[in-house]
């Protein structure tokens, strides 16, 4: 080959060349899942009180590829949000969502609240409000059903844009969380301007907060603060009876981790939500 005369060449080039080739290959092969809809499943983990009694649900996306193999989400989130994919991505997950909440209800099962996590592109989106509202309206499933989880980057972006948009989807009694609190560009002053409903204590924080002072002030200040300002926390991440009792005496509201339920496929979510007591 041309190459061969210089070192740099055949060593560097082709690795550029296999590596930008890898990245469009990949974004290609999600595009067309996308489009396929079927490679991506939805499991759902759920969430406890202090009692231990699932209260709600979180709905977690898995890329099932073709040659058998089941990719997280944090192999693939970030790579649709680059190619411009994670509106259609999130949507479809929507969709899922509130179909199977109508499913379960038909059923005759009792019905829990799901949160979906939801990009900041997506919030700021002009779509997403009608999107999910049409689909309620279609399925006939109340908005206090739903819950969208943000992360705070997108508070920072535009404030005004966000209260507005969340405005409208609480007027639709879908709840909202800020997940991963205390990991972004925190503000606390937009706490009080957002109308928002949940913290959720990131795992970083609930790691360590049994056996180190600092997390577990940091936990106790995020607790406290929810409390002033009339917002729940939920607890992300909790692995031990440790973690658990120790949030549990600061007063956190809710939990959520390995400890309690691992993220599920729909067959073992159905069994759980058959032996709920009613309410
Ligand atoms: P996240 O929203 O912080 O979700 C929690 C992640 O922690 C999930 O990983 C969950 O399986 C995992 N987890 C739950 N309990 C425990 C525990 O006790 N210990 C440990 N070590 N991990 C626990 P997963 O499903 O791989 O999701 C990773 C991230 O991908 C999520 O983080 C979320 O940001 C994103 N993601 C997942 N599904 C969607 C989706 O439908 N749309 C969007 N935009 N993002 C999604
Ligand atoms: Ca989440
Ligand atoms: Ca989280
Ligand atoms: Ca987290």
């Amino acid at each position: 080959a041309k190459e061969d005369g210089r070192d740099n060449v055949k060593i560097f080039q082709p690795e550029m060349a296999n590596q930008a080739s890898r990245q469009f290959h990949y974004e290609q092969a999600l595009r067309i899942a996308i489009q396929e809809q079927s490679p991506f499943v939805v499991v759902y983990q759920p969430k406890v009180d202090a009692k231990g009694t699932i209260v709600s649900l979180e709905a977690l996306v898995r890329w099932h590829h073709s040659d058998g193999t089941v990719i997280s989400p944090g192999q693939f989130i970030q790579v649709a949000e680059e190619a411009n994919l994670i509106i259609e991505l999130e949507k479809l997950v929507i969709s899922r969502v509130i179909h199977q909440v109508a499913l379960w209800r038909n059923k005759g099962l009792q019905p829990i609240p799901v949160a979906i996590n939801l990009s900041g592109r997506h919030l700021l989106s002009r779509e997403l409000y009608g999107f999910v509202s049409e689909l309620l309206d279609q399925l006939q499933v109340p908005g206090e059903w739903l819950e969208f989880e943000v992360t705070e980057g997108v508070f920072v972006t535009d404030i005004v844009k966000c209260i507005e948009i969340l405005t409208t989807l609480k007027q639709r009694n879908i709840s909202i969380a800020i997940d991963d609190f205390g990991t972004g560009y925190s503000s606390l002053n937009y706490l009080k301007t957002l109308p928002v409903d949940v913290l959720k204590i990131d795992r970083t924080f609930v790691e360590d907060c049994a056996i180190s002072r600092e997390d577990g002030k940091i936990c106790d200040t995020i607790i406290s603060l929810a409390a002033s300002l009339n917002l729940k926390t939920i607890a992300e991440g909790v692995e031990t009876l440790q973690q658990f009792e120790f949030l549990r005496n600061l007063g956190c509201n809710e939990f959520q981790g390995f400890y309690f339920y691992r993220p599920m496929p729909l067959e073992d979510i159905e069994a759980l939500l058959e032996q709920l007591p009613a309410k």
